[in-house]
């Protein structure tokens, strides 16, 4: 089976029982924004930026609870901000689990080794010695920290963990290959720390899943390098979604200028583009994310947003109508749901009901309305795929390898790059996507879990490169 059974039949019952009672709009998936403190900066990520004003604030753990008891998705996507920053993290995991939930940590991916270490010293005993020696093989624990895990204390054996559950995902933020990723999130060895952090989640028995924005400048080849990689390490499952970010100022340019949508945005045409294969690919990686939603992307079909069925609850409350824009927020899921105007947003048989929806055909408003579909074609295709066989796992080679190491571990990162910029020697060191006659990427804000963007990452990236350069004159 693709997916666990047990997950899959939670989810169905969920829907079944929702359609029995007739009920017009309902949660499939609660996207919990516990904070929005971040340990990265990324170039364009929206969170940081929207809520930069509350940035130090966080939903108190009762009240995430009660968030996810009211709207009763069966699935919890805690993302942020870094949401292994929460100081009760642990104990959310717990009381999600308590209350049945399936639960997506969505992580940079910097804190999962502390995390997952602070989980083996909880419950290491010397049986534990053969996995412990193994992640000390293969340098994923340093020898000093398996001896602390050795002599965890009381107090660390007592500590509330994270444990390994088939109803617990770490979902690890990846955008692209080495040279991408550190970009995008303007941190040389953040890669190298997800590729790490995943390896150590699959020796102890994690479940491990990875979320990925597609933007403008994507190169879709290197994401197919990336998931051939990520299935060599056992990771299992992906989302993936366009990236979109309606920015009033650039429509306002298109408008006024007469310039090229596509110069600013992921459209709608270009997003099908973007996912031709996508089908494809979901026969060849276990790409989470129905059948339907697939079509929807490659362009074969239309779908309604149904973006109330994955609500974003955060420090202000039930942030409407989506994850990508705010139009309010409210103190209740059941209020939002009775207040908004929903008819208003979406794109109905391609007219936009709301000028900033035009181009959007992100996850978090499209895919559920593939599994909600009520046609007896679309549930049959969904099944399909659901109870249908796992993709076997890429292989990977000395080649393979070589092409996803392609930045800050053959010194091509970015900052290397931006060195280089300064120096006047920038042809000498352009990363291989660069090389390949293509623009130097821009950098997407993250995807899925966090972030949710500012088009605007390329215009800065340039700037910094620019300003670092005055700097170094300066300086010289
Ligand atoms: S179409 Fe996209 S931007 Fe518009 S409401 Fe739905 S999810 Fe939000
Ligand atoms: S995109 Fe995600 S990882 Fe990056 S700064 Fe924003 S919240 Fe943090």
């Amino acid at each position: 089976m693709r997916f666990p059974f047990a997950l899959t039949f939670k989810i169905a019952k969920h829907i079944t029982r929702h359609r029995l009672k007739r009920t017009p709009r309902f949660a499939m998936v609660l996207q919990l924004e516990p904070l929005h403190t971040c340990n990265l900066t990324c170039t364009g990520c929206g969170r940081i930026r929207e809520y930069s004003t509350s940035l130090k604030d966080m939903v108190p753990l009762e009240q995430c609870l009660a968030a996810a008891d009211e709207c009763d998705a069966p699935m919890v996507s805690i993302c942020g901000g870094e949401p292994l920053i929460y100081p009760k993290i642990e104990e959310l995991v717990a009381g999600l689990r308590g209350q049945g939930r399936i639960i997506y940590i969505c992580t940079n991916g910097v804190f999962m080794r502390k995390k997952m270490r602070e989980y083996l010293a909880s419950v290491f005993t010397p049986a534990h010695e053969t996995v412990l020696a193994r992640l000390v093989a293969e340098q994923l624990v340093t020898e000093k920290e398996a001896e602390a895990i050795r002599k965890a204390d009381a107090g660390a054996k007592s500590k509330p963990v994270i444990a390994p559950s088939k109803w617990m995902y770490w979902n690890v933020h990846v955008d692209g290959l080495e040279y991408t990723h550190d970009l995008i999130v303007e941190r040389e060895g953040v890669f190298k720390e997800c590729v790490a952090a995943i390896r150590m989640a699959k020796i102890l028995g994690y479940q491990t899943a990875t979320n990925t924005t597609v933007y403008k400048e994507t190169a879709m080849p290197e994401l197919v390098d990336m998931y051939k990689y990520l299935s060599s390490l056992g990771v299992d499952g992906h989302t993936i979604s366009p990236g979109y970010d309606y920015d009033a100022a650039k429509k306002d340019m298109v408008k006024r200028l007469g310039r090229d949508p596509k110069e600013f945005f992921l459209t709608r045409t270009l997003t099908r583009e973007k996912f031709k294969d996508i089908e494809e690919w979901g026969k060849m990686f276990t790409i989470f994310g129905t059948p339907v939603y697939q079509e929807f992307l490659a362009g074969k079909r239309e779908l309604t947003c149904t973006a109330w069925a994955i609500p974003t609850y955060n420090v202000k409350g039930w942030k409407a109508p989506c994850y990508l824009m705010t139009d309010g927020h409210f103190a209740g899921y059941q209020e939002m749901l009775d207040t908004v105007d929903w008819e208003k947003y979406g794109v109905v048989d391609g007219v936009a009901r709301d000028a900033r929806c035009e181009n959007c055909m992100v996850h978090c408003g499209y895919d559920p309305s593939g599994a909600l579909s009520t046609k007896p074609r679309d549930n049959w295709i969904n099944m399909k795929f659901n109870f249908g066989a796992r993709p076997a796992a890429f292989p990977s080679d000395a080649a393979l390898e070589k092409r996803v190491f392609n930045g800050v571990t053959i010194g091509k990162g970015h900052l290397a790059e931006a060195k280089a910029a300064v120096n006047k020697e920038f042809s000498g060191a352009k990363s291989a996507y660069a090389r390949n006659g293509n623009d130097l990427p821009a950098a997407p804000s993250a995807g899925g879990g966090c972030g949710g963007g500012d088009a605007g990452q390329r215009d800065e990236l340039l700037a910094k490169l620019d300003g670092a350069r005055k700097t170094d004159v300066n300086a010289g």
